[in-house]
């Protein structure tokens, strides 16, 4: 992992300039709250945040005790809570994790005079983990920072959002995470591709790239391109091979279709290629515009998002894309 230090932290200049203005004033709270999407760096700049105070300088200098400790996530003095998942059920912040940040807390601190405490995806918290934190955030102990992290302020108790300086993240310009994707080893054309389909976070470029997203995306283009001239055989013959292919994946398949009648109804309003989920197929799409009305597109993805939501029963996949493609074809 590269040194945790600002300049490792893609976009965000300007909550960047006022969280390096609160260490240089000395006038950091003791609680923020770092609100946004995922997958857009909230976490990374929580870490350097973190660094930069037990380190004692508006920017972590890399080498002392105190950074070293941060980069190799085992400071003392620093606590990350993070949801855990128990059997099957969604990941959470259970009380127990909670109870032993808390007494970390309520120890003096043993190395760097101060303590950091960063909360990941604070609206997972269950509802005893958020009262047993509130009470930890209206009696601080000591030097303590705490950093929560959230999607949203409404997710969280608005008695704990009350005791947090706020601070909004954006979304990331298409190009900044193409940027980080290709420093992380990705091929600029494909960095490209990724990036205009994750609108804005790294996260969920990364997350298409590892799932194979774009395969999948290609194979609804190809579908897509082959709609004005299918057979029934050939319908038969699709429904059937991606009847073997598991729910999920059907269902994203169906997300990237959707998408792409998206993009083409942005086209026909003469959009902005800005807007297209798309932009690497903004020719193939452009081409491809006259083979259907806006009216034909509209009803496709009223279709598309009734097959989206049936795909949630457990009626067999095969039947279902059938019944799918069969209506897809009756709005030709
Ligand atoms: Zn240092």
């Amino acid at each position: 992992m590269e040194k945790l230090n600002w300049d490792i932290i893609a976009g965000h200049e300007a909550q960047q300039a006022e969280l390096r203005a609160m260490l240089r004033e000395r006038r950091l709270p003791h609680a923020l709250l770092f609100v946004g999407e995922k997958g857009i760096g909230k976490k990374l700049c929580g870490r350097v945040l973190a660094a930069a105070i037990l380190c004692g300088q508006e920017s972590p200098c890399g080498h002392c005790e105190n950074c070293r400790g941060v980069n190799l996530g085992s400071h003392p003095d620093y606590f990350e809570l993070v949801p855990e998942a128990k059997g099957k059920a969604a990941p959470i912040i259970h009380i127990e994790e909670m109870r032993s940040m808390q007494v970390m807390v309520s120890r003096s601190a043993v190395q760097a005079g101060r303590r950091v405490v960063l909360i990941d995806d604070a609206e997972t918290m269950n509802e005893a983990a958020a009262n047993s934190l509130l009470k930890t955030l209206e009696e601080p102990a000591g030097d303590v920072t705490f950093i929560l992290i959230a999607r949203a302020r409404s997710a969280l108790l608005d008695t704990i959002v009350s005791r947090c300086i706020p601070l909004s993240f954006g979304m990331l310009p298409a190009e900044t995470v193409a940027a980080v994707l290709q420093k992380q080893g990705i091929a600029p054309d494909m960095a490209g591709k990724l990036a205009s389909l994750a609108d804005g976070s790294i996260g969920r470029a990364l997350k298409l790239h590892a799932d194979g997203g774009l395969e999948l995306r290609d194979k609804a283009l190809a579908f897509l391109l082959s709609l004005p001239e299918l057979q029934l055989t050939q319908l038969w013959q699709e429904a059937a091979a991606m009847g073997e292919w598991d729910r999920q994946r059907v269902t994203e398949w169906a997300a990237y279709f959707n998408m792409l009648l998206r993009d083409l109804l942005v086209l026909y309003s003469a959009g902005d290629s800005q807007l297209l989920y798309h932009r690497d197929l903004r020719g193939r799409l452009a081409e491809f515009l006259p083979a259907f009305t806006q009216r034909q597109l509209f009803a496709m993805a009223a279709e598309t998002r009734e097959f989206t939501r049936r795909l949630q029963s457990n009626v067999n996949l095969r039947l279902q894309l059938e019944g799918f493609f069969i209506r897809l074809l009756d709005c030709r």
